[in-house]
């Protein structure tokens, strides 16, 4: 007795055959007599009917939830009043004739049926989802997520093998790689005190393969960043890494959107239209407040710097920027206090406001406004103002995170796929702490040379050949084109306070490489588990990778991270400082 097909899949088609069937009791109830289960496996559920009379009832009327059965029976159509519209086999189901228990199984921490039956899965606690992860990652749509994934990466491998990339595995134990976060440290136990870091990204194998002649590079990578999490970050992290050699940043760009557009098509049908939308960092931040801008609703900032300056208002009248939204509808006090803590919490002064009611001004700081500024922005009728001024860097983002939020709160995210390119990166931003310069991508990434006389003279003005690929505002990819000289990288280095000796101690194999004849090249990476989340419409990565890890950085499956005995501490020459 064989497997004749998946349960999910019986059709019409059927009727009248005999089938075997194997797979689990989404759900089991007795109905004056008859017994019906709907017998689950990964393409579905399709309904199986015992009669009092089968020779398998009394087994039939044993079985529970998540017990694992096999069934042979023949398929009938439903009588059309019966027809489930719900499933894709409502309308057939199997008279069983043969049921073998192959598991039982204990209840199930929480109900998994219902989303398999085409209603909503009862909400339950991440943690307890988490910590039982085989019995969460049964539902239905966990199965969907994952198997969008799978079609996804199937995508990427099909179109970029047509345009022929050379998929190559580089080293998870190796030398620290910088991308700004801390290293996950790998102890040796042949050479004890000594440490392996596992990467942060492929960057550095894969330009050493452009010097090594391979020309186009691609992997699905796992990324290891010991950072401290944030909502929606892992400690492991899956990116599609690809760098080219050759090319211009126009030519990686134009690339990755048809592929992209490409794994859209092929995964969910729907058509993206090329090419992407390209803003500059400084428009970006300018009109969205944001570089990673959300594309989905309007609500631009407008500047308005020079409508206050050396006017009454003193708190605007000297500001570097002042920046204004018009929102549609007369905000309650209320909610432009709740703005407000949104805006102070990314370090604004406040949240100056005021609102345009019966052909007037009123509230806020309204007697402050300039009647130019009304002309400026156009303000109507049942609009409301919010302003914020200060430090431009400062200034966009507290205004563009509100503008974020309003975009929620009035619904004006319209549904759908918004990709768009951000380029014109600064190279370097100034880092307060450090009082000192150091790159916004990563010490690999070529300066603009257009710009590069600016490097002595005014390093925040120097803009890079970097690119970040922005889908439904988050950043799900970011390249550039990197140095290719060793001059260039050596002077790099100096300019991010690296001396030679420190280059050379950490960096000396990447120079090494780049003087023995290094293509021009460049590449990037995409955040594969954002972009199959935003595919799935779900918020968090976790609900589209199989096994991860809470906000923690704990996996409650297995309970990593687990102390260990102290033989295998001692093997490795290490020891466990007591808990300050
Ligand atoms: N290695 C970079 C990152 O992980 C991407 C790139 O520059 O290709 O962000």
């Amino acid at each position: 007795m064989r497997r004749t097909l998946y349960c999910g899949n019986l059709r019409e088609q059927l009727a009248g055959q005999r089938v075997v069937l194997e797979g689990w009791v989404n759900r089991r109830r007795d109905l004056g007599g008859l017994i019906f289960i709907d017998l689950r496996d990964r393409e579905g559920i399709v309904q199986v009917v015992v009669h009092p009379d089968s020779a398998c009832f009394a087994e039939a009327n044993q079985v529970r939830s998540e017990w694992v059965v096999r069934i042979e029976g023949v398929v009938r159509k439903r009588p059309s009043e019966q027809v489930n519209p719900k499933l894709q086999t409502g309308a057939v189901e199997v008279a069983a004739e043969v049921l073998l228990v192959l598991s039982e199984a204990r209840t199930p921490p929480f109900p998994i049926d219902a989303g398999w039956r085409g209603e909503a899965d009862q909400s339950v606690n991440e943690e307890v989802r988490l910590k039982n992860r085989v019995v969460d990652l049964r539902r239905k749509r966990l199965h969907e997520n994952l198997r969008l994934r799978h079609k996804v990466i199937a995508a990427i491998y099909r179109f970029l093998d047509e345009e022929g990339f050379i998929s190559i595995e580089t080293p998870y134990l190796t030398r620290s790689t910088p991308e700004g976060a801390r290293d996950f440290l790998v102890p040796s136990r042949l050479e004890p005190g000594h440490f392996y870091a596992l990467p942060q990204s492929p960057q550095l194998f894969k330009q050493m393969l452009m010097v090594a002649g391979y020309d186009r590079y691609f992997q699905i990578a796992r990324c290891f960043r010991d950072e401290d999490l944030r909502a929606d970050r892992q400690p492991d992290f899956t990116q599609l890494d690809l760098e080219m050699s050759f090319v211009t940043q126009d030519d990686i760009m134009e690339l990755n959107e048809r592929l992209a557009a490409y794994v859209v098509r092929e995964t969910l049908g729907v058509e993206l239209p090329l090419p992407f939308p390209r803003l500059s960092y400084a428009e970006a931040m300018n009109r969205y407040g944001s570089d990673k801008p959300d594309l989905r609703f309007g609500l631009e900032l407008s500047d308005v710097t020079e409508v206050f300056r050396g006017g009454e208002f003193r708190a605007f009248a000297a500001a570097e920027t002042v920046k204004a939204l018009v929102v549609p509808g007369l905000l309650p006090r209320k909610e432009i206090d709740e703005l407000e803590a949104i805006a102070k919490a990314k370090g604004a002064a406040g949240l100056a406001w005021a609102r345009m009611e019966n052909g007037t001004l009123t509230g806020g700081i309204s007697k402050f406004i300039p009647s130019r500024l009304l002309e400026h922005l156009a303000v109507a009728e049942g609009q409301t103002i919010l302003l914020v001024a200060g430090p431009w860097r400062k200034t966009v983002e507290c205004l563009g995170a509100v503008r974020l939020e309003l975009g929620k709160r009035l619904g004006l995210i319209e549904p759908g796929f918004k990709f768009l390119w951000v380029v014109d990166f600064p190279l370097l931003e100034w880092d307060e702490e450090g009082a000192r310069w150091t790159y916004m991508h990563h010490p690999f990434t070529s300066p603009n040379l257009e710009d590069l006389p600016l490097l002595q003279t005014d390093p925040g003005r120097v803009r890079a050949y970097a690119y970040d690929f922005v889908f439904n505002g988050s950043e799900v990819g970011g390249g550039s084109i990197r140095i290719h000289r060793r001059d260039l990288q050596e002077r790099m280095f100096a300019q991010l306070g690296i001396g030679p000796a420190e280059a050379q101690e950490k960096f000396g194999f990447l120079l090494e490489a780049l003087s023995y004849g290094a293509p021009p090249h460049g590449g990037i990476a995409w955040g594969l588990d954002r972009f199959v989340a935003n595919l799935a419409g779900e918020e968090s990565i976790r609900e589209v990778i199989a096994f991860p890890k809470n906000k923690e950085g704990k996996e409650p499956l297995t309970g990593a991270p687990a102390p260990v005995d102290e033989a295998q501490l001692k093997a490795v020459g290490l020891a466990v400082l007591e808990e300050a």
